[in-house]
């Protein structure tokens, strides 16, 4: 069986594609030389590919910042405001990925959203009323001479025309249906320059397929490609889906001409019953996703040679395919020095997803396991068990009965009591957590890292800040207060490095947006807390006033969706473990005095299936309740607030109610505030401090603008379930922003509470 993959990473081992990129952007280097660092990375990772024996290697999977970008430019998908700045292709191209600000203009970037259910995100294409969609741009063509001159066997691949208008947003008038014979053009044209160029094999990424869609948006689908595949000319196209299942079309997209069809049999949990129900015609090739691109554990041979066996009668040819893109894993274990070997043998990174493709391929045509050394290796490892397990956390799990899913008594009492026991002033003032981390902020932490300085001397720094903190609240007049999150760099690797079950890479970075990597902790074994994590900071704090000062902790379901996950046993199962270490850690706090409690669940969204259907039964019934088990346990005077970054949750408004906080903050002063709307229509009975002001940028409101966005608030919510916050924490911005800007949020709210 031939081997491939839907797109390796680009951002190169040791993360060179950002390095350079970066210093592209500050004028240390010029164009010239960022392609030529970026076609030395595509040249080392298609021979890497080569060399590990995949038989169609993908082409054009390579960006410089996104490929859904990549797409629009090529189809001249660029907004007017951006070719107005009269700059070169590539300085238009990051205008359009990060804005521009200089000599020829000052414009904002594209929007950017994440990519379906990953932390990866795109670059919204903006087609206007007079945009001309046409072929314009040569990448494609351009990479693949590269590769074929170097003797790869190339794969083009591209974002296929109807995920790119799924994605589209049209900012005038024209909808989707006035451009589709353009894009027909366009990628007729794509397809014609790619098969002159001799490829056997072409693939049109079309992930938008695995989401829900309407007859309206198939009949798109069909209508597209109908007239898209008519011009093939002898090259094979492969419509490849991933993310899921394409439980709505998968008839609609075996009747069109492709030559091969891609399903994910990873995610897609339907997959099998799909084609086990309709087998696909003869002639056409399944390329089959069964290697994991997501997820960073080992093949289970044994599982997935069952099920190729399944599938085989099922079709005439199969190549073995990852499931999605490489793009979600780190590059190779290869770069882990520090992790124990027992470790390291469960875990495949891009490289080593490679090598099991071409094992598995072997495996397929191998007269006797037996005899396999691969397979063997591979059964052994799934033999030995983890060396994580914890039979204490499992029983912990196993005994939670229902009753401590539900805090007690019920809202709308501890409401009441909360008002007696705090007395705020309406429209109480406070901030979502972190203040700015300044350079001296981050020395200490990498000073206590690299072991120059001692504990002592890092506690000491981190209390100076907490206490400038401090008096800085009480000064500017906020009525709830924070210690400022000097000790951490990031919201959930702090709490993973104090957890038992975690696993900390040097090098195993993943592309987030552009230049932005992250590097996700490992779920490893079974989770508990070891010892107490922010209490020291918290309780130090609070010793300095006498106003509350929130404790300050992420949530389970933000830990686990910003880590890699465990694949032994249910996403459920892991959150409740990290639900009970994070609960104990909350009752602690209170034991020590913090009356008030924040859980930021900042990716509470993340991981919401691409399906409503399963909105509910897949993810939202463990992930709410075990928002509830860790604070079901306080007491009735202590208030629990969580904080979210995002206020996309219309659609989930009731489940975010049912996470039975006393208070909810979040992003809201970029989004026009039509949550309020939500919120009231939903009879939404949970406090609430829809943001005031945008963090993410270095403007101060001045004291009327937010008194003008608090009179909006109250049209829509009763001034007794109102709080005043900025939108997220203040952690990136500087001190000289931060302070104008609460004296002028702390102005405002006394105003508008005056003027009651
Ligand atoms: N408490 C965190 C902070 O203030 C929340 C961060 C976030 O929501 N991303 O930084
Ligand atoms: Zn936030």
């Amino acid at each position: 069986m031939k081997t491939t993959s839907i797109g390796f990473l680009r951002i190169g081992a040791h993360r060179e594609l950002k390095k350079v990129t970066e210093s592209y952007f500050k004028g240390e280097i010029k164009s010239e030389e960022l392609e030529k660092q970026a076609s030395i990375l595509r040249k080392t990772h298609w021979e890497l590919q080569r060399d590990k024996g995949l038989d169609l290697i993908p082409v054009n999977d390579f960006s410089l910042y996104d490929t859904v970008l990549d797409t629009a430019v090529l189809l001249n998908v660029i907004p007017k405001r951006y070719v107005q700045l009269h700059l070169s292709d590539l300085d238009m191209y990051f205008a359009m990925a990060r804005g521009y600000q200089g000599k020829n203009g000052d414009v904002k970037a594209l929007a950017m959203k994440k990519w379906y259910n990953t932390n990866y995100h795109y670059l919204v294409p903006e087609i206007e009323d007079d945009t001309e969609i046409r072929l314009a741009g040569t990448k494609i063509f351009d990479e693949c001479n590269e590769a074929l001159s170097l003797g790869i066997p190339i794969k083009p691949v591209i974002i296929g025309a109807f995920t790119f208008l799924q994605l589209a947003h049209f900012s005038g008038k024209k909808t989707k249906n006035d451009v589709i014979a353009s894009v027909i053009v366009a990628y007729t044209e794509i397809l014609q320059r790619l098969q002159r160029l001799g490829v056997s094999w072409i693939s049109v990424e079309e992930p938008a397929l695995v989401t829900d869609l309407d007859n309206q948006e198939i009949e798109l689908f069909r209508t597209l490609y109908r007239e898209i595949l008519k011009s093939k000319n002898g090259v094979h196209v492969v419509c490849q889906t991933y993310f899921g299942d394409v439980r709505d079309c998968y008839e609609d997209i075996v009747a069109l001409d492709f030559d091969g069809i891609g399903l994910d049999f990873c995610e897609g949990k339907e997959t099998y019953h799909i084609l086990n129900k309709h087998p696909l015609p003869k002639g056409k090739v399944l390329f089959a996703g069964i290697v994991n691109g997501k997820n960073i554990w080992r093949n289970h041979y044994e599982k997935t040679l069952a099920l190729i066996d399944k599938i085989k009668p099922l079709t005439s040819e199969i190549v073995l395919n990852t499931s999605c893109s490489l793009l979600h894993v780190p590059f190779s274990t290869r770069q882990e020095t520090q992790l124990p070997i027992d470790c390291v043998q469960h875990l495949a990174f891009a490289e080593e997803k490679l090598t099991e493709l071409s094992e598995l391929s072997t495996l397929v045509q191998s007269p006797s396991l037996q005899t396999e050394a691969a397979y063997l290796e591979n059964v052994a490892l799934f033999a030995s068990p983890r060396t994580l397990a914890d039979e204490a956390v499992q029983k912990r799990v196993s005994s939670l009965t229902p009753a401590d899913f539900i805090r007690v008594p019920d809202f709308f009492e501890r409401e009441k009591i909360q008002k007696e026991e705090f007395h705020f002033p309406l429209l109480p003032t406070t901030t979502i957590g972190s203040f700015p981390q300044t350079k001296d902020v981050r020395k200490n932490r990498a000073d206590f890292r690299k072991k120059r300085i001692s504990a002592e001397q890092y506690k000491a720094f981190n209390k100076k800040k907490i206490a400038a903190c401090i008096a800085l609240q009480e000064e500017i007049g906020l009525d709830v207060l924070v210690h400022g999150e000097f000790e951490r760099n990031d919201m959930v690797e702090y709490f993973g490095e104090h957890l038992n079950g975690f696993l900390f890479t040097e090098q195993a970075w993943v592309q987030s947006y552009g230049t932005r990597c992250v590097k996700p902790p490992i779920i490893w074994g079974d989770v508990s807390r070891c010892q107490s994590i922010t209490t020291e900071w918290s309780v130090y704090a609070q010793s300095l006033t006498s106003k509350p000062v929130k404790g300050m902790l992420t949530g389970p379901v933000t830990i686990l969706n910003w880590s890699f996950p465990r694949e032994d046993i249910p996403l459920k199962e892991s959150v409740t473990q990290i639900a009970l270490a994070i609960r104990d850690e909350v009752l602690d706090l209170e034991r020590q005095g913090i009356r008030i409690i924040q859980i930021d669940e900042a990716a509470l969204r993340e991981k919401l299936p691409l399906r409503k259907a399963d909105w509910h039964t897949e993810y939202l019934d463990w992930a709410i309740p075990s928002f509830c088990l860790l604070h079901s346990g306080v007491k009735a005077t202590t208030q629990i607030h969580t904080h979210m970054c995002y206020s996309e949750f219309n659609d989930i408004i009731a489940d975010i109610d049912a996470m039975d906080a006393d208070v909810i903050t979040f992003e809201a002063a970029r989004s026009d505030l039509t949550i309020l709307s939500a919120l009231s229509a939903a009879h939404f009975r949970t406090e609430v401090g829809p943001g005031v002001y945008d963090i993410h940028s270095p403007r101060i409101p001045s004291t009327q603008e937010i008194k003008s966005a608090l009179f909006k608030m109250l049209e829509k919510i009763p001034i007794q379930k109102l709080w005043v916050n900025p939108d997220c924490g203040l952690k990136t911005r500087g001190n000289s922003e931060v302070k104008p800007s609460l004296q002028h949020m702390v102005l405002a709210a006394q105003s508008v509470r005056n003027s009651q």
